[in-house]
């Protein structure tokens, strides 16, 4: 894995290494009335790299997954996903581009089965309407069952979404991510409200997807985190605070005095 090319004080060297780089976010700034939340932040991530992202509450975390996805568009700076500057696309532009995003709580249509919720994912199953009457080919069911499996649904998938379990719902809504083909995921807080044994199969599902993608987790569940991250990135007040191997992190003395030792 190669490590960031930021260099101190958050000049970007030249794109030496591009081809392992999928993401790359070059001192990015949002003001909201004067306010930075994310504050001239330059962080790269790998192909086929999990990277995590902690930090406290109002660190910049979610604001900076809403530029990266284009929810949000960036007072200065660039979001390079593969060479391709994302801040000058719109949100669908971006989801074709490869970019899929899980925003913290799911939302999957409540009232369809799981298959349903599958269909309508699929890419150019745009609406409703198209993804009820079309023809649910051996192709298409053979996809979906593949995802399902994935995401440990594969039982469910004649049940309404609804009557999922809340843990089973992220689950539901990370396969309907899966359904678009997507390069890099992003994923705010995928664990957050799962039982335990939620989480160790949430975070061997990630690992597993990280083999052939890249992913980027905002997490606080620093168990979950040692587990699961290639890398981690720590976020104070809009700014890196802090980068490495979640044992680095958790002893740097910056990361102890601002969020881990509350
Ligand atoms: P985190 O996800 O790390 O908890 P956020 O990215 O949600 O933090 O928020 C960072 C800061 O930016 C917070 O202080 C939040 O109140 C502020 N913020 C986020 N979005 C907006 C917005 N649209 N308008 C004004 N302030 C915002
Ligand atoms: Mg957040």
């Amino acid at each position: 894995m190669s490590s960031a090319l930021v260099m101190p004080g958050g000049d970007v060297a030249p794109l030496e290494r591009a081809g392992e780089q999928i993401l790359r976010v070059e001192n990015l700034t949002v003001s909201f009335d004067g306010f930075k939340a994310v504050d001239n932040l330059s962080l790269s991530v790998d192909r086929n790299e999990l990277r995590v992202i902690i930090g406290p509450n109002g660190a910049g975390k979610t604001t900076l997954l809403d530029m990266i996805c284009g929810k949000t568009k960036p007072t200065t700076g660039r979001v390079l996903f593969n060479g391709v500057d994302l801040t000058r696309m719109s949100e669908h532009q971006i989801v074709r581009a490869g970019v899929g995003r899980k925003f913290q709580t799911p939302s999957v249509y409540e009232d369809l089965t799981v298959l349903e919720n599958f269909e309508i994912s699929l890419p150019s199953m745009h609406g409703l309407f198209k993804s009820l009457t079309f023809r649910r080919t051996p192709q298409v069911r053979a996809r979906i069952e593949a995802v399902a499996d994935q995401v440990f649904l594969r039982e469910q998938l004649e049940r309404r979404a609804g009557q999922l379990s809340h843990g089973q719902k992220q689950w539901l809504e990370i396969g309907m991510l899966l359904m678009q083909g997507p390069e890099l995921l992003l994923l705010d807080e995928p664990v957050a409200g799962m039982s335990p044994r939620e989480r160790e199969q949430t975070g061997d599902l990630l690992s597993r997807i990280a083999a052939g993608k890249s992913v980027v987790v905002i997490e606080h569940d620093m168990d979950f985190v040692q587990r699961i991250a290639h890398k981690v990135t720590v976020l104070h007040q809009g700014k890196l605070l802090s980068e490495g191997s979640a044992a680095e992190v958790q002893a740097d003395r910056r990361v102890i005095d601002v969020y881990l030792g509350h």
